[in-house]
């Protein structure tokens, strides 16, 4: 099979029931059996390749599981109704009352929120720790560890998890590395760097339309296996499920993934170079002036670039709102959280989408009140879109 995570997903050969170029949408959420022998085979396990009950599996949830499986260079894929739901179900897969997991502080707030808030309920407890520190993730490690938890670029200051020293840390333990890889699919392959299991939220880049929500697992086929296991899987007992439908119109969006994500990128860089010369402060892996600058380079699939996402720190919470303002009065984008749309999405991480993070925590991990995340689109004329964002910074004061 191909080493590139486009080519995978391009090679995959799936007709619609009456030849259609189309996989088919099953939109049952039960199945027949010709004979009931075969059903209890199929609930006991010893007959694979059926569909029972749509909770469990389903015609188009598969192809879609397929797809990332070839993305990620995974056995399997497990597919949900959304990214928490994905990373709530994986999670509850691996750790039971008593274990404990080492996490990068600067996460999704969400999952944040989920191993800070939720879990201690459970018993089980989450160190959380500066992740481009990988000596404190080896000394916190110990019996009852169980899963070491980042992103591979952080939300919202887009620090690159080293995946590598990661991995060689966990290697030979049965600590799972688990890594979320929404702000990068293409870009970084984070299996391909040694890490377990890899999970995204569809709903920002891949399905790129912003017009659903979804989620997904890529693991080993036995851990996808025990994930959907009818008495003892987390995917299967907590009803995560994605909708056959929905998983039939990400799948179609996913196909043009690999272009979008260099037409992100390099707007993205466009932007970032830009904006820098101005004189505005800039954090964009993609620029030497980024602490993980090296790291990335050492780790991405070069061909679809540096990633879409930027951060501009205009000094004050008071500019950032009114830039904001001023960018989609002009037509720029949108003042939304989410990200990886056509358009171009902003917010002030601090009290958005970094909000479940307590003030000084936020101030510790180098957030500003002046930050504004942009998740720049797909513009065709680039230089164009940066004209118009200077005037606004202009408009409002900043520059
Ligand atoms: C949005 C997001 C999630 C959560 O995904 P949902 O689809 O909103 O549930 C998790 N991780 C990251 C990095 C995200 O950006």
């Amino acid at each position: 099979m191909s080493n590139n995570p486009a080519d995978r997903v391009q090679d995959l050969q799936n007709f619609g029931e009456f030849g259609g170029v189309n996989p088919s949408i099953a939109d049952s959420s039960t199945f027949t059996y010709l004979k009931a022998s075969t059903m209890q085979a199929v609930f006991e396990g010893e007959q694979e390749g059926c569909h029972l009950y749509s909770r469990h599996t389903n015609p188009s949830t598969s192809y879609l599981c397929q797809a990332l499986a070839r993305m990620e260079n995974t056995e399997a894929a497990f597919v949900a109704s959304s990214g928490m739901a994905a990373i709530t179900s994986c999670i509850l897969q691996i750790c039971e009352s008593g274990d404990e997991i080492i996490a990068s502080r600067t996460i999704y707030g969400g999952t944040y929120a989920f191993l800070k808030n939720f879990l201690p309920k459970l018993g089980i407890k989450t160190h959380f720790v500066d992740i481009t520190k990988t000596n404190q993730v080896e000394a916190l490690i110990n019996a009852n560890t169980k899963m070491v938890y980042c992103e591979t670029m952080s939300n919202p200051l887009l620090e690159i998890a080293d995946i590598p020293e990661l991995a060689s840390i966990t290697k030979n333990t049965s600590i799972k590395l688990v890594v979320d890889n929404t702000f990068t699919p293409m870009i970084i392959s984070p299996i391909e760097l040694g890490a377990d299991i890899v999970i995204h939220s569809l709903t920002k880049f891949i399905n790129g339309a912003s017009d659903a929500v979804g989620g997904a697992v890529c693991a080993d086929e036995e851990f996808i296996t025990d994930m959907l296991d009818v008495n003892n899987g987390a995917g299967m007992l907590l009803g995560p499920v994605m909708d056959p439908i929905r998983a039939a119109s990400i799948l179609k969006n996913m196909r043009t993934l690999h272009i979008r994500m260099q037409q992100h990128s390099h707007n993205a860089k466009f932007i970032s170079e830009h904006f820098l010369k101005e004189g505005i402060q800039v954090y964009y892996p993609g620029m030497e002036s980024h602490a993980q600058f090296s790291l990335m380079k050492k780790c991405f699939n070069e061909e679809f670039g540096y990633g879409g996402m930027l951060v501009l720190d205009v000094k004050s919470k008071e500019n950032a709102y009114a830039f904001m303002e001023a960018m989609q009065n002009d037509n720029i984008g949108y003042l939304a959280v989410s990200l990886g749309f056509y358009k171009t999405l902003f917010s002030a991480p601090g009290s958005s989408t970094s909000s479940e993070i307590p003030e000084e925590e936020q101030v510790q991990m180098g957030l500003s009140e002046g930050m504004v995340r942009i998740s720049i689109g797909i513009d065709n004329n680039i230089n164009r879109t940066f004209e118009k964002m200077k005037n606004c910074m202009k408009k409002v004061g900043i520059l």
